[in-house]
């Protein structure tokens, strides 16, 4: 292992600002001479053109994936003696929303295969209080929808798209399968804003009319308020940011998915398949590769190896959430879960982003071979 390399960060947004920075300078451009900073015309149209790269009737843009969550289970009515349930190994705020509602997060153990809720022991959890069910969609890889939906009836589906933007279940992009979609627009999502920014989606008018409100407190028009919704609002820089970028984004996927065929191929040459396990594309799913995530022996002395090399990788996720301190009241033990508590002690996500160079790919793999041979 030569170590005179370059460190490999994990993620680099600075390569894609060159890209990018003479149209996003542009677009700012364009929102200083209105000075209209809050909705707007830009926010208008990110929705428009968000609406038609996901193929859904309505898109709804909002301060951040978190608040799409929140805006969506609030637009459901979700609240006190209600229960939702969801996966214990996600990002926090998708079950952090449930909690903040008055209702109580139910976990489901994830499929070993995708990391995403297992359909298979979803009926055991949904009870008459259930009000919604969140899939999410983990590392870009969609949830097995129509298992997920068939148990599910005729309770509403959240889809957490905040990982899988772009991401097709049988060729329909998520975010247009269940009630609601939810997406994140934080820096380091796929589509990232320079802020936060977040967008829920949706094919149901009357839920799209009933959020728009929810956005705003629950107003309209003005200075009438029908039910308490919240500052949900996105502002019109960060719209048109994103307007300057949405065009690259299936450009941007591609090379990810080009560089997780790589680096398949990078680790079995280097015969380490039995050391790190490569993650499984199942059949519809659409991989998008918001994270490569590999199983690895060892993980955390791997990591710890890759970082003396200058080489970046992350543990999505260490701890579950039915672990977490702040859902003790749930009453979840450890070993509930042995799935998501196997994952969290197994996950390395390797670096992933479309700018990152094959010599670079390769260069990971040897610091890998380099700790197991
Ligand atoms: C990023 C993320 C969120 C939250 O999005 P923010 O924009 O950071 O609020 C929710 N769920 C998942 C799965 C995410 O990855």
């Amino acid at each position: 292992m030569p170590d005179q390399k370059p460190p490999i960060p994990f993620f680099d947004l600075t390569r894609q600002w060159l890209e990018v920075s003479e149209d996003v300078h542009a677009a700012l451009e364009r929102v200083f001479a209105t000075q209209q900073f809050i909705l707007g015309p830009e926010v208008a149209a990110l929705e428009k053109e968000c609406a038609a790269f996901l193929r859904v009737k309505r898109a709804v843009a909002v301060s951040s994936g978190t608040d799409a969550l929140l805006a969506a289970l609030m637009t459901l009515e979700v609240g006190p003696g209600d229960e939702v349930i969801t996966t214990p190994f996600t990002f926090f705020a998708t079950a952090g929303v449930i909690h903040r509602l008055g209702a109580r997060p139910v976990f489901v153990d994830i499929d070993p295969r995708d990391f995403n809720l297992d359909a298979r022991k979803l009926a055991a959890a949904v009870s008459p209080r259930t009000k919604a069910i969140i899939p999410v969609h983990l590392y870009g890889q969609a949830a097995d929808m129509d298992a997920i939906r068939g148990v599910a009836g005729s309770v509403p589906l959240v889809e957490d798209c905040c990982q899988a933007i772009g991401t097709e279940y049988n060729g329909v992009p998520v975010g247009g399968i269940g009630a609601f979609g939810c997406f994140s627009f934080f820096p380091t999502k796929n589509l990232g804003a320079f802020g936060d920014g977040g967008l829920v989606t949706t094919n149901d008018e009357a839920l799209a009319e009933r959020l728009v409100d929810m956005r705003v407190h629950g107003m309209r028009p003005k200075y009438v308020h029908h039910f308490v919704g919240g500052n949900f609002r996105l502002d019109a820089l960060q719209a048109a940011i994103l307007r300057a970028k949405l065009p690259r984004l299936p450009g941007w996927i591609a090379k990810r998915q080009a560089g997780a065929a790589h680096y398949r191929d990078l680790i079995a040459r280097a015969g380490l398949e039995a050391k790190v396990r490569l993650p499984e594309e199942l059949s519809g799913r659409g991989h998008t590769y918001h994270q490569f995530v590999v199983r690895a022996e060892r993980r955390d002395p791997l990591r710890e190896h890759l970082a003396k090399l200058g080489i970046g990788a992350e543990v999505y996720y260490p701890i579950s959430l039915h672990e977490q301190e702040c859902f003790a009241d749930l009453g979840y033990r450890r070993g509930a879960f042995q799935e998501s508590e196997r994952a969290e002690a197994e996950v390395l996500a390797l670096p992933i982003f479309p700018e990152l160079r094959p010599d670079e790919r390769a260069c990971v793999v040897a610091g890998i071979a380099d700790f197991y041979l």
